[in-house]
């Protein structure tokens, strides 16, 4: 099933202030909250795609990647073997509790009481991954190893004596509005319904051990420094219950000689004056290898060359970027007298005067054409 826009999820405009969104994203958190919606699963899915949105929307940084790339901007299934950026009920809670504080009706919704009706879900793991330029632009395969909390063998466990296995426990607290039940998880158990029987000496209270492992990330063409990518299930585990997610986020090393703008990559390419007057051919650097390039004769300093679709990929997009060369031309700075000679004499020739005319653009015109 596709998507849902988030800001039509919130049911605001692009343009909503943060205490907009916060708005918004309230009223739905209560009209769908698990306590008010008891075995819901409609429900449950509403409050966790509001919550979804506003995690994004409310984050500058995440909201202005996913203006600009959409779901895929932000985790969202990035293909490649990545889940969905979806939230746990634990997630919301911890993330947004606060949200629903300042003495409403709804407080003692969601007070201590989390209304937790899941199973245990192990903790994420995050690591960084960096990526060399030709990596994003061609998407790449990455074996990393990192070390994560397994369930120890010989591990046993035992159903928990406080809640009977069923991982939650039922409180009946006192309010102005009469009694109220809320339904937290267990104590004792936290939520997995399961204590630790017998365990061997190397693993923790919890029955964990660490472990290191090797997994195989499919890194799709595009990504962005900063961006996260969670891989569902690849996670701490948990006694009891489900793994938690490995959280991966993408750094970039920079690249000696190529800048990454948006989609386009910059080249600052050096030719000497005789080449700028006459014309010829030269090298330059690409994220596919090298590339000769012509010199028009007669090259102003400050041109720019497009290299078409050597750019870096929208992610999961159709469209390429460009490779833009912005030539400069090298003034030499040390000069024997021989040299010096030589220029002196073109110094006074009557074709070495600037004499720019209407052809030559000048910088505002040249960025014009090229960023917009
Ligand atoms: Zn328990």
């Amino acid at each position: 099933m596709a998507k849902r826009d988030y800001y039509e999820i919130l049911g605001v405009g692009k343009d909503a202030t943060e205490a907009e969104l916060k708005k918004a994203y309230r009223k739905l958190a209560i009209q769908f909250h698990p306590d008010k919606n008891p075995d819901n699963k409609e429900a449950e899915e509403k409050f966790k795609e509001a919550a979804e949105a506003y995690e994004v929307l409310s984050n500058a940084d995440k909201r202005a990647r996913y203006d600009r790339f959409g779901h895929q901007g932000v985790g969202g299934a990035a293909g490649g073997g990545f889940s969905g950026g979806g939230m746990s009920m634990d997630d919301i809670f911890s993330q947004f509790g606060d949200i629903f504080g300042g003495g409403s009706p709804f407080e003692s919704f969601f007070g201590g009481g989390r209304g937790r009706t899941r199973q245990a879900v192990g903790s994420n793991i995050r690591i960084k991954l960096k990526l060399t330029l030709e990596e994003i632009t061609n998407g790449v395969e990455k074996k990393i190893k990192y070390t994560k909390k397994v369930v120890a063998p010989g591990v046993e466990f035992n159903t928990c004596q406080k809640c009977g296995g069923r991982g939650q426990v039922v409180q009946v607290t006192n309010t102005f509005l009469g009694q109220m039940q809320t339904t937290t998880s267990c104590p004792v158990c936290g939520g997995s319904g399961q204590t630790i029987g017998k365990r061997p000496p190397e693993a923790d209270h919890q029955g964990l051990i660490n472990q290191e492992v090797t997994t195989t990330l499919n890194i799709p063409a595009g990504v962005e420094d900063g961006m996260q990518l969670s891989v569902g299930g690849k996670g701490n585990e948990i006694a009891g219950g489900t793994p938690g997610d490995l959280i991966v986020l993408i750094t970039v090393q920079d690249h000696e000689q190529l800048k990454r703008e948006g989609n386009n990559i910059i080249y600052d390419l050096y030719i000497s004056f005789p080449m700028a007057a006459l014309g010829g051919e030269v090298e330059v650097p690409t994220v596919d290898g090298r590339v000769r390039i012509k010199i028009d004769p007669g090259t102003q300093a400050g041109k720019i060359l497009r290299l078409k679709n050597k750019g870096v990929p929208e992610l999961n997009g159709y469209r390429r970027g460009d490779q833009l060369i912005q030539v400069n031309v090298w003034t030499p700075t040390k000069l024997s007298s021989e040299e010096k000679a030589m220029i002196k004499n073109l110094e006074e020739s009557p074709n070495f005067k600037p004499n720019p005319g209407r052809n030559e653009k000048g910088f505002f015109d040249r960025m014009k054409e090229f960023f917009h």
